[in-house]
């Protein structure tokens, strides 16, 4: 059976307090809904667990200046029913409300999320494509750090063991940007194959003014489809342009073979499913426009 010390501080300063003081050998719970899974199969023998569950401040989700704030222990349930996320960050909204099933929902968190680093976690891709960052916070101070180089590898991410993952800031996106997620499952309740987040800009001369893509599953770690992105920046959006996104996508994408799927099939999906998605976005304009 696992043994391990379990503290539930009330305050940000406990938990700093009691990672410093155990390092290497501590992990902070926050949903549970992953760690406790590798600590009941004998993955990970932590000898203690801190609990994030009694500090309050960490479950606020705020609108501040020009950004959206959320804590870390935001769950994902809250994330797809907030008027705010709905409005401003939909692909947000959809890819919390695709994790898992309710109950994961119910109680894993943001911050768990991507502190987990699954290479197809559904949140990443999401908040790689709406520009977060991501607060880690110790008791020897703050850092912000951009979500796209808060990934080391497959279930590991950059922070340090005092570290905890305290906020994430989203820019608020400008009024007529659009966005959306898309995940491909093998069946609905399974982790993604691969998944795209896009946000996009589109003028009315049809000119995409910015864009963001993010992709789950297609690496071993969430990216970021900078040379895609590039392509269609300040670029009429074409049926031909949408097809060389897609093909710039499967061509620089470097997914694992795994129980989702072999790497070949995930290259082909994240091209399919990034022109599927900006095809969507394109059309969610012209119904915009058309009223
Ligand atoms: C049946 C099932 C289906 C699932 N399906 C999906 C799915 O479709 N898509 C998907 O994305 N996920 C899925 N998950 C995973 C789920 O989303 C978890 O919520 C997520 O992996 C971890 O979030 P958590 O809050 O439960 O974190 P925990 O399990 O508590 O923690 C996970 C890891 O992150 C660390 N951690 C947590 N919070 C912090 C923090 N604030 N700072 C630093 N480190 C931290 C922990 O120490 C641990 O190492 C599924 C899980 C289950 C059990």
């Amino acid at each position: 059976m696992a043994r391990f010390d379990y503290f539930e501080p009330d305050h940000l300063d406990e938990v700093f307090d009691l990672l410093g003081k155990y390092g290497e050998d501590a992990r902070v719970v926050a949903g549970g809904q992953s760690l406790l899974i590798l600590i009941r199969q004998g993955l990970l023998r932590p000898s203690a667990l801190i609990s994030l569950d009694r500090i309050s401040s960490l479950r606020e989700i705020s609108h501040k200046g020009n950004e959206i704030i959320l804590g870390a222990m935001v769950t994902q349930s809250e994330l797809s029913a907030e008027d705010r996320i709905r409005k401003h960050l939909p692909v947000l909204a959809q890819a919390a409300s695709k994790v898992g099933s309710v109950h994961v929902q119910n109680l894993g968190t943001v911050g768990g999320n991507l502190s987990h680093a699954e290479p197809n976690g559904d949140s990443a891709p999401a908040l790689l494509s709406a520009g977060a960052a991501i607060r880690a916070s110790s008791l020897r101070g703050e850092r912000e750090i951009p979500l796209e180089s808060f990934f080391r590898g497959p279930f590991e991410n950059v922070l340090e063991a005092d570290e905890a993952l305290t906020q994430i800031h989203i820019p608020v996106p400008p009024n007529d940007a659009r966005s959306i997620y898309l995940k491909h499952v093998l069946r609905a309740v399974d982790r993604a194959t691969v998944s795209v987040g896009l946000m996009m800009q589109v003028d009315r001369e049809g000119r995409c003014q910015t864009v963001r893509i993010g992709l789950g599953g297609a690496g071993p770690t969430p990216v970021r489809a900078k040379k895609a992105e590039a392509l269609l920046e300040k670029e009429k959006i074409t049926d031909s342009i949408i097809e060389a996104a897609g093909m710039e996508v499967s061509r620089n994408c470097d997914p694992l073979s795994d129980a989702h799927g072999p790497a070949e099939y995930k290259r082909k999906m994240a091209g399919l499913l990034t022109k599927r998605a900006i095809r969507q976005v394109v059309e969610a304009y012209s119904k915009k426009r058309e009223v």
